[in-house]
């Protein structure tokens, strides 16, 4: 018998209409409110005529389970190309409030990437690259573009190994394109870059959160090498990759500043996580040196979207996010909603959350390979060296949703796949067991998605959305098509559970 919250969920769209989802295939059927309270309770809790219908679906193959005999079967390497998050520096010349890599050096990382490091990244390269012969440099720091020879030096190198090897590449960099170096916008074009600038807003939030470590701020500066950057043509990708760790101004005051000026393709919207006391829920830096200001017992790794009001938020900018979608300007869509659209509308479930540890590691100018970017400066993290390449495939970071004792019996699951493993770590000092916050963030995230999807047009769900599997949502979610069959409803069924129009 299927299990609300386990084997299906139901989300209310207004007063008269809600979406039944099914975890083990990601089919969605439009509702009525009271079928779906009725749901809630449980199957038996149907009323007959609706029973029927609900065993209809059932001879049909309605409740099929794709996702969770595919994951089964499924290896590391499926869904996902070879990532290499290339760690070039620890120098970064911004003093974020909120930064993970403490200032740009991980706490450990004290020199740049140098010319060796370059040789061993191919020699990783020619080694674990994927069926699918694609990789995706992930150019990252510190500010990478403090580093900028080596990176012009790697993409260089690439073109001649890609001819060899059989192998294509993709180049991305996550960057707070302060920095604009001579040269810089020719390679990007070159390369088709994706150039991921961290912004969080307007110039009043950015400058508040972003610095620069002289204390001025940054927004002025950034926004004119953008518009430097955008003159290069269509053949750069770039996106707004927001961190919201502010009230004020609201969620969509801050998206629709950026979006006004019209520079982005896409955008990617990410709470603030960071560590804060749980007596009063207020961010805290934990650490000064080796002094520790706030002890462990009354610290937490909170998500800022969990705070006060900012649910609402972000409900209501999901409200209004199809209004960004306009003739004039370029926009194309925040890159976890699309995605998570993408996973439904198409049938893609996620073989993980992330490809850390699976096929996305990070090389750094200590010769250090990790697992997570976010991780790199804990040795224990690390799975091998630049001139040895891999010598400790991480198996707990390639286990599968279905093992995990609470993830295993979640609705979301073969969306989510499992909730980010730092942000487990920072908050409970285990990769495995969940950071509640993150947790709870995944599930609304996916809630609020499937709400968009019920009042979305058919002609917008049905939209190509094969791009956004390059622009690195969560550090790469591997997906796999769950290739679930045509079912074919009379209308006795349809008129209870209709199937959504432009869910395939
Ligand atoms: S992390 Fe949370 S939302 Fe994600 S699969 Fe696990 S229980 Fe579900
Ligand atoms: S999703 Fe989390 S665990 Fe995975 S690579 Fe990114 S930061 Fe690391």
């Amino acid at each position: 018998m299927l299990r609300f919250k386990r084997d299906y969920f139901v989300v209310d769209i207004d007063d008269q209409n809600a979406l039944l989802f099914l975890t083990g295939n990601h089919r969605l059927f439009r509702i009525s409110r009271e079928l779906g309270d009725r749901l809630r309770l449980g199957p038996e809790h149907l009323e007959p005529q609706e029973r029927d219908a609900w065993q209809g679906l059932s001879e049909r193959g309605a409740f099929s389970d794709e996702n969770r005999e595919l994951l089964a079967t499924s290896s590391f390497e499926d869904g996902a190309d070879l990532a290499i998050n290339v760690n070039l520096t620890n120098i970064c010349n911004l003093a974020c409030t909120y930064c993970f890599a403490d200032g740009g050096d991980y706490g450990r990382i004290t020199n740049a990437m140098g010319e060796e490091s370059v040789g061993w990244i191919f020699d990783f390269i020619a080694a674990n690259v994927t069926p699918s012969r694609r990789v995706r440099f992930e150019f990252f720091g510190g500010e990478p573009l403090a580093n900028y020879k080596t990176m012009r030096d790697i993409c260089e190198k690439s073109v001649a190994f890609a001819a060899e090897h059989d192998v294509e590449f993709v180049y991305r960099v996550s960057t707070n394109l302060t920095l604009l170096p001579k040269g810089a916008v020719e390679l990007f074009a070159e390369h088709r870059f994706i150039v991921s600038v961290s912004l969080d807003g307007g110039r009043a939030v950015q400058d508040a959160n972003r610095p620069s470590k002289n204390g001025r701020g940054s927004f002025d500066r950034i926004i004119a090498n953008v518009r430097e950057v955008r003159a290069a043509g269509d053949d750069v990708t770039l996106v707004a990759r927001m961190t919201i760790a502010q009230r004020e101004p609201t969620l969509i005051d801050s998206v629709r500043e950026l979006w006004e000026l019209n520079l982005f393709d896409y955008f990617q919207i990410y709470p603030g996580v960071f560590p804060a006391d749980v007596t009063t829920a207020v961010p805290v830096t934990v650490t000064m040196g080796n002094r520790e200001l706030v002890p462990a017992s009354s610290r937490r790794v909170v998500n800022f979207f969990l705070r006060d009001g900012m649910v609402e938020q972000f409900r209501n900018f999901l409200t209004s996010y199809p209004s960004l979608f306009t003739a004039g300007n370029r926009f194309k869509g925040v890159l976890e909603y699309e995605r998570t659209i993408q996973m439904v509308a198409e049938g893609l479930f996620a073989l993980s959350f992330c490809s850390g540890g699976r096929t996305y590691f990070t090389h750094s100018p200590d010769s250090s390979i990790s697992s997570c970017h976010r991780l790199v400066g804990d040795q224990s993290f690390d799975v091998g060296t630049g001139p040895e390449g891999l010598t400790r495939p991480p198996a707990d970071w390639r286990t599968t949703v279905d093992s995990h004792p609470v993830c295993g019996g979640c609705w979301a699951r073969y969306v989510c796949g499992g909730g980010c493993k730092q942000e487990n770590f920072a908050d409970t000092g285990d990769i495995a067991t969940l950071n509640t916050d993150s947790c709870q963030y995944q599930l609304l995230l996916t809630e609020e998605v499937l709400r968009l999807i019920g009042r979305s047009q058919p002609e917008y769900l049905e939209q190509d959305r094969s791009p956004f599997a390059d622009l690195f949502v969560s550090c790469g979610r591997p997906t796999m098509a769950n290739n679930r069959g045509e079912i074919h409803l009379d209308e006795r069924l349809t008129r209870l559970f209709a199937p959504v129009g432009g869910v395939r």
